[in-house]
């Protein structure tokens, strides 16, 4: 195609701006890609120069791993740059932040017509990677970006893996609230793993960015979800058609848990009863 710009860049053709934040692996800058004359905004994600060969191949993994996929609420790779250091992996710029701090930022002031349409499109780009056989395995409001118009792009791919169902020796390094309790317990990750995952980040958004289980350390979470059987309880001023939607994404059985093409059903038909067609 005439328009799409090669896949492996040359660090000449991209000029960093400002920094927009702090990765894993090095800096994230806002930067402008040219190509052809043309210069677009853009996204960089870099990988200092030090890091092992393990967190190179990861860095990759993830650009190999997004390079698939296209669609309005998946944040967009435009391609690498790996001639010289660091590495860069450039993106579609997303300036809006992440959802997470966008709610805290908006706390008491988002109304419930954006926070539908947040889990909304976030469930639309998750339906879509359910679809392609992708687990994403660290959902989270952290994770969703906003463009500068506000709509939602599922970020961050460095955990995710395209095989079905899959176990993690290294589970100290993911943030345990956000887990389904076969996650927990056997390091079993599945779409309906990312489905129980939705349902947190969904608790996030309506509580305008609150940590999930408030009162609980990670390892009292973890006991209450497996022994007790335990749900957090959503805000009071959440759907109804939420409320019961978000219950069944945190059902003990995976197989109990609703698809995410399900859910974005579901949440569609809620937005258009309360709010008429969403916009895009
Ligand atoms: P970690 O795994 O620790 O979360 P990471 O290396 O995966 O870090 P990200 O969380 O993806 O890095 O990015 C770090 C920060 O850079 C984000 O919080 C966000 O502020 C910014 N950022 C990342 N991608 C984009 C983008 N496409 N557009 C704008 N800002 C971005």
């Amino acid at each position: 195609p005439i328009d799409r710009p090669p896949w492996i860049l040359n660090h000449d053709s991209i000029k960093t701006i400002k920094k927009l934040g702090e990765g894993a692996f090095g800096e994230v800058y806002m930067a402008e890609l040219t190509t052809d004359k043309v210069s677009i905004p853009v996204a960089v994600k870099t990988m200092r120069e030090e890091v092992s060969r393990d967190s190179r191949l990861k860095f990759m993994k993830e650009a190999r791993i997004m390079r698939k996929f296209h669609h309005q609420h998946v944040v967009q790779i435009l391609g690498i740059a790996v001639h010289e250091h660091p590495l860069m992996l450039v993106m579609e710029l997303c300036l809006g932040g992440s959802v997470l701090s966008y709610m805290r930022k908006h706390k008491g002031k988002t109304t419930l017509e954006t926070k539908l349409r947040f889990v909304l499109e976030a469930s639309s780009g998750l339906a879509y990677l359910e679809e392609k056989s992708c687990i994403h395995r660290d959902i989270a409001a952290r994770n969703c970006l906003l463009t500068e118009k506000h709509a939602v792009k599922i970020s961050d791919f460095g955990m995710s893996d395209e095989r079905k169902t899959l176990t993690d020796e290294r589970l100290d390094k993911v943030p345990v609230k956000w887990l389904a309790p076969e996650t927990m317990q056997n390091k079993i990750y599945s779409s309906k793993t990312d489905v129980w995952s939705f349902g947190v980040m969904a608790y996030e958004i309506y509580s305008d960015g609150g940590e999930p289980y408030p009162t609980l350390t990670n390892i009292q979470t973890r006991a209450k979800i497996i022994v007790q059987n335990y749900r957090m309880e959503m805000p009071k001023d959440v759907p109804p058609a939420v409320v019961t939607l978000v219950s069944e994404c945190w059902a003990k059985e995976p197989e109990n848990r609703p698809p995410f093409s399900k859910i974005h059903e579901r949440l569609l038909s809620e937005y258009k009863k309360e709010h008429g067609d969403p916009k895009d």
